[in-house]
């Protein structure tokens, strides 16, 4: 066990005395007796109280609660705290809006607009408990594997990665951008230190309003020297995934609330860009209503019977200046992940040769000498390198099969919206 299983094997409510700090997320009104249902730092617990020796705190309040723990069949969880004690810590000014144990059912509007509250329910509590684990099997994974953490800037000066979808700000007296990814940065990391990561903001001034996309979203980068070839990279991403899905496998109260499953074993099928077309083709999966991407999930799943793909060698207009042409040509070394047909990271082999990075930097309308600080690392050689990045927000919600990004992400930053 490491040290994220056996802290979070220690995180429950044991048999004995005890002195909580929680929410108030339920409270079931008796004759004699009050059930409270409240959620503390760790998870829910039922509350007996006497309403002849206390008051009953409003749903939605902060207590403290003294009394004893002890096993109860009644309860869903086994057990239950009889309580002596009672303390409001603070008193609201007002009950929440939405139940807190369970779905919303109001509008993912209202409850991004009113996210202070809409977080304290039990769902969006189970989510992001779920999400800090994916992020912790990211970091674990890599760290495991030898990658040291890196912090790149996210104020960025000349050359951007390309594409028009780049948030321009006012630096003094220039202009500046908010960065993409840490792409470039990452690459000149991995010149340096061999094998690196990040975990940072992505920020996309993408104008489209999709259920897959923000403008502000939590990237998963990593970038490491290659021996063989982007199938590498593709193995580091399944040990990262098997990781996830361990560490959420003993989410059993998320899991059970939120409903999603957890495979028994990860073996992702890898096929070509061609190959993946045919099989598009072989089921008929091709919609006018629905992405290209969604078309070979389904695809995937009736031919292998797997939620997971990886999709390897794609054209080269689709993918970005930096990417390693194959030796078809027209094709690149790169790939995509995909979990039931929706995108969740793109990697691949980079050009590490400095007249070839040039020249697909032309050939893609960007100007070489715009990039002075990324290009001096090739011209003083680069290594066999490959990378792949990760969206966390996209990760947590094909995993834990939401709707919508959204729902995954903490304070969303979309077209619409800033605040909060
Ligand atoms: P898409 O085709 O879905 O718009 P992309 O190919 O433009 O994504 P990449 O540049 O490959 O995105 O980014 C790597 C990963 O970051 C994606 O696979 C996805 O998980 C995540 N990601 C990219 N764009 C967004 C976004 N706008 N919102 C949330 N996550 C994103
Ligand atoms: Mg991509």
């Amino acid at each position: 066990m490491n040290q994220f299983e056996s802290s979070h094997a220690r995180n429950q409510y044991e048999i004995g005395a005890a002195d909580i700090s929680a929410i108030v997320q339920t409270v079931r009104d008796h004759k004699r007796f009050a059930f409270l249902v409240v959620r503390g730092d760790r998870g829910e617990l039922q509350i007996v109280v006497d309403k002849s020796k206390l008051e009953i705190p409003p749903v939605g309040s902060f207590v403290r609660i003294q009394g004893d723990i002890v096993s109860s069949e009644k309860a869903n969880s086994g057990i239950e705290m009889q309580c002596s004690s009672i303390a409001l810590t603070s008193k609201p000014a007002a009950l929440p809006p939405f139940p807190l144990d369970k779905p919303i059912e109001a509008s993912l509007d209202l409850v991004l607009d009113l996210r202070a509250v809409s977080l304290r329910n039990n769902y969006s509590d189970a989510v992001f408990r779920c999400q800090s684990a994916i992020g912790n099997a990211f970091r674990d994974q890599l760290h495991y594997e030898g990658f040291i953490e890196i912090h790149s800037p996210k104020l960025v000066g000349g050359g951007t990665e390309g594409g028009a979808d780049v948030f321009k700000v006012a630096y003094f007296d220039r202009e500046a951008s908010l960065a993409q990814s840490p792409q470039l940065y990452k690459q000149i990391a991995c010149g340096a230190f061999g094998k690196v990561y990040e975990v940072g903001p992505v920020f996309r001034a993408e104008n489209s309003n999709t259920s897959r996309h923000l403008t502000e979203f939590t990237g998963l980068d990593f970038e490491t020297t290659l021996h063989r070839d982007q199938h590498e990279l593709m193995d580091i991403e399944e040990r990262f995934l098997g990781r996830a899905l361990k560490y959420l496998s003993l989410f059993q109260r998320e899991r059970q609330l939120l409903g999603f499953d957890i495979p028994s074993e990860v073996q992702i099928p890898r096929i070509s860009w061609q190959e993946a077309n045919q099989l598009v083709e072989k089921h008929g999966t091709s919609t006018p209503d629905q992405t290209h991407d969604k078309a070979i999930g389904q695809a995937a799943k009736l031919e292998f019977g797997s939620r997971f793909l990886f999709v390897y060698g794609y054209p080269e207009d689709e993918k970005p200046f930096y990417v390693m042409p194959s030796s078809e040509p027209g094709f690149t070394e790169s790939f995509d992940f995909l979990v039931d047909g929706l995108e969740v990271s793109s990697g691949g082999e980079r050009i590490n040769d400095l007249a070839l990075l040039e020249e697909r930097m032309k050939a893609k309308g960007l100007a070489p000498e715009q990039y002075p600080g990324y290009l001096s690392a090739f011209k003083y050689g680069m290594p066999k390198h490959g990378g792949a990045g990760l969206g966390l927000e996209r990760v947590t919600q094909c995993l834990l099969g939401l709707h919508n990004v959204r729902e995954s992400t903490l304070f969303v930053r979309d077209p619409r919206r800033l605040d909060p």
